[in-house]
């Protein structure tokens, strides 16, 4: 785990120009995406994935009127979250994620848009439940074409989306809200956000009141959004390169 340590006080005023800088011109992305797709723009959130960045910086974002960020590292999002519990922002959880932490992320996560398979629908639902509180969630679907890629990328594949959806429909501590998908490396963005737009259409005819999309980020928000996305998450266009630790 790196340790992500703040700047001196005197360096968050051109850190707060600068992501307003990059918000600013991130917004005017999905805008104008928005008006070629014939969509408006309210029809599309932006998440702001704040993984490997500081706590300060979730507050300059929350002042600059993020209301959703996004963190994939149960250990840093449990830490962030914490550090900024009296900030208001929704609290994205987008990484891979073990069963054995899945009780844990439920306890500060909004809405976890990784699931992808039925032993985490059981950890969130028993994390959920503990804590008496109700916990919004995506299933990601995989949009590998060969399998289980090389890098083993994660996602639920399609043919088994809708027993997981029953899983989740049958959690009483979870709310089914949509889907989640990040297009497959060395693919055309707009040929697996189109499979993606099917897959969707399948699944909102049995679940028509989980209409969340969430696809695209920094490089093919434009294909995402082309393709129905209804949130984009977003990191390196607005915090920018991430350190290359870990
Ligand atoms: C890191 C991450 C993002 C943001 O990617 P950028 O290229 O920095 O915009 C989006 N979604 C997921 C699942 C991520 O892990």
């Amino acid at each position: 785990m790196s340790e992500v340590t703040p700047g001196p006080a005197t360096s968050l005023g051109p850190r707060r120009d600068q992501l307003a800088e990059n918000l600013a011109v991130v917004r005017e992305r999905i805008r104008a995406a928005c008006a070629e797709a014939g969509r408006e723009t309210d029809q599309v959130a932006l998440t702001v994935v704040t993984k490997f960045f500081p706590a300060e910086d979730v507050r300059l974002l929350a002042d600059l009127g993020v209301r959703d960020v996004g963190e994939n590292r149960h250990q840093e999002a449990e830490a962030k979250a914490a550090a900024c519990a009296d900030v208001p922002v929704s609290w994205h959880f987008i990484g891979g994620l073990q069963s054995n932490k899945a009780a844990a992320v439920a306890g500060y996560a909004d809405l976890v848009e990784s699931v992808d398979r039925p032993k985490l629908v059981s950890g969130l639902q028993r994390g959920a439940d503990r804590r008496g509180r109700m916990l919004d969630v995506l299933l990601q679907v995989s949009l590998d074409t060969a399998g289980d890629g090389p890098g083993g990328r994660s996602g639920c594949p399609p043919d088994q989306l809708a027993a997981l959806a029953e899983r989740v429909a049958a959690a009483p501590a979870l709310r089914l809200r949509g889907l989640m998908a990040v297009a497959p490396l060395g693919e055309e963005p707009d040929a697996a956000f189109g499979r993606l737009a099917e897959i969707r259409e399948v699944f909102r005819a049995r679940h028509p009141e989980a209409a969340m999309l969430s696809a695209g980020m920094s490089n093919d928000l434009e294909a995402a959004i082309r393709h129905g996305a209804t949130h984009v998450r977003v990191g390196r266009s607005v915090l920018g390169e991430r350190p290359q630790i870990k």
